[in-house]
């Protein structure tokens, strides 16, 4: 007996430039889930204010990323910066953004 199977489509989100793909069933995915370097530089508090946090270790994540992005990230550390009160990250390149500023 077959059982009847449904399509489906899932959509992937870049952790960090937010690009999306939508996969249908069976389709393989550009998007891939990666080990990345990543250091967390801060937090953002309830009102979006960014907090810097120094001397964070540096830590390997899975990130589901894009091939741009995952070619970056090859040689590129990732930050994290967290958002307070909630489990939501914010993920970018050190180097695309002034995301270090004071
Ligand atoms: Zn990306």
């Amino acid at each position: 007996m077959m059982a009847t199977k449904k399509t489906y489509t899932v959509e992937i989100i870049c952790d960090v430039c937010k690009k999306r793909e939508s996969v249908r069933e069976r389709e393989s995915q550009s998007f891939i889930d990666t080990s990345c370097a990543t250091r967390k530089i801060g937090y953002a508090d309830e009102y979006g204010k960014f907090h810097k946090e120094d001397k964070q270790p540096l830590l390997v994540k899975n990130l589901d990323l894009c091939p741009e992005c995952r070619e970056k990230a090859y040689t590129k550390i990732i930050a994290e910066t967290s958002q307070m009160f909630t489990t939501e990250s914010y993920y970018s390149f050190l180097s695309d953004e002034g995301l270090m500023t004071k």
